[in-house]
């Protein structure tokens, strides 16, 4: 049983914590004996992942992953605690059904933050109700972390746009009903000449080039636009303010980023404790020596740290403050951290650890791409380092100003 005491910190309210101990119990009941999917069994890992999809939607949990309650929202906007707290408790118990429930929240995010009434009335009361599947494809081949390098490009052609090039790493790839695309429209150089569409999954024009098999199995793949035509209503936002549309949405999904990888590292360090204290060795228990000790004491103090870096983030996101540099911290030091308590307790398993399909075993697998994707961990630390380098050169520079 996890330590839930970080229910009572003051970033939260009591509603969240009844949130979690209603989807908590759901979970118990209905992920209890989620199947390990092998990375090459696309059709099993898409017949899942349409089943989660499906059950978080009869079960009212994708209501918070989208805003404004005419369009089947819990509430008109999106509520950052709530998501993360939904994406911890959903990765401790079944990491495709975090991976399910973040995909809707992030594919919808831009329609929800900046779709215009018909675009929200078309997509979100679907995405909701789990009867539509989202993506967000914003990664190509020569523009990951790069993202201002992107190349697919959109031309205006009367009142349609015509996509041509290629995504690639975008999750529900294959299984989504639409994805959210971003592609360069030429307004300004860079990421001022970016815009955001809605392409619909059987737009002429529009296929799936591969699929992509990876360590923790879920739906990838890399998409391809050929002269595809695309109405100009489906475009989300301004012509050439879709790097702030990407931009804007990954401020919160980033954090719940930081979320799912705490659900990870709890179950990891409940799997640790509840071995060490049963593994008898050399006459006594695995937990009762000091350098197993010492392991747990790490575990419980980084997941209490980057916790509070997470619900600060979530916290202040919810205020309407900007959370640029504490999305970024709260994303960097929880998949950081869970990576080193699930390896940490996959070691205290010793052989059983590595065995396919243990609980650590999927664990050490779950988190690996959490410190990649939304921004490695590289590129979070330049997001703080700019911020903190911003905000002790601008009173300088006044300073140095003409008198
Ligand atoms: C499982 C998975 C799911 C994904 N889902 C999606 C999705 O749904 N939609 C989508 O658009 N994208 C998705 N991505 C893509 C993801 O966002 C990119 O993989 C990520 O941005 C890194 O880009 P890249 O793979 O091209 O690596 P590169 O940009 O080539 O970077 C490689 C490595 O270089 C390092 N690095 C990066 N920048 C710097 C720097 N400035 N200084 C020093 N080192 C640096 C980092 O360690 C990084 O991992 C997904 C990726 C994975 C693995």
């Amino acid at each position: 049983m996890s330590d839930k005491s970080y229910l009572d910190w003051p970033f939260l309210e009591p509603r969240h914590a009844a949130l979690e101990a209603a989807l908590d119990a759901w979970a118990v009941q209905h992920l209890a004996h989620a199947p390990d999917h092998a990375a090459h069994d696309h059709a099993g890992v898409d017949a899942a992942c349409r089943q989660l999809v499906r059950q978080l939607g009869d079960g009212g949990w994708l209501r918070h992953a989208v805003a404004g309650t005419d369009h089947g929202g819990h509430c008109d906007t999106i509520d950052t605690r709530t998501i993360c707290l939904i994406r911890e408790t959903l990765a401790r118990h079944d990491g495709l059904a975090d991976f399910a429930f973040a995909m809707q929240g992030l594919g919808a995010g831009a329609i929800s933050l900046h779709g215009t009434l018909e675009q929200r009335g078309r997509y979100l009361p679907r995405v909701a109700a789990g009867a539509a599947i989202a993506a967000f494809a914003l990664s190509e081949p020569q523009a990951g972390s790069d993202v201002a390098a992107m190349q697919c490009a959109a031309t205006v052609d009367g009142d349609h746009y015509v996509l041509d090039g290629e995504k690639t790493w975008i999750s529900n790839g294959g299984i989504a009903d639409f994805y959210v695309v971003f592609a360069r429209t030429g307004e300004q150089p860079g990421a001022r000449g970016i815009s955001a569409f809605i392409v619909d999954a059987d737009t002429p024009g529009f296929e799936i080039a591969e699929r992509i098999a990876v360590i923790a199995p879920h739906p990838l793949a890399r998409l391809r636009f050929n002269r595809c035509r695309i109405p100009a209503a489906q475009r989300i936002g301004a012509a050439g303010q879709g790097f702030k549309v990407a931009m804007s949405t990954l401020d919160v999904f980033r954090t719940s980023v930081a979320a799912a990888a705490l659900g990870f590292a709890r179950r990891a360090l409940d799997a640790a404790l509840a071995h060490a204290t049963q593994r008898p060795m050399f006459g006594q228990m695995l937990s009762d020596f000091q350098l197993t000790q010492a392991k747990l004491a790490d575990m419980a103090t980084g997941i209490d740290a980057a916790a509070l870096l997470t619900y600060r983030a979530a916290w202040q996101r919810d205020r309407g403050r900007s959370v640029t540099r504490e999305a970024a911290m709260a994303k960097m030091t929880a998949t950081e951290t869970a990576q080193q308590v699930i390896d940490a307790a996959l070691q205290m398993f010793g052989g059983l650890g590595v065995v396919s399909g243990q609980p650590v075993e999927r664990l050490y697998r779950d988190i690996r791409a959490l410190r990649i994707y939304e921004g490695a961990t590289e590129v979070q630390q330049l997001i703080i380092a700019r911020d903190l380098l911003r905000a002790a050169t601008a009173p300088r520079a006044a300073t140095n100003g003409p008198a």
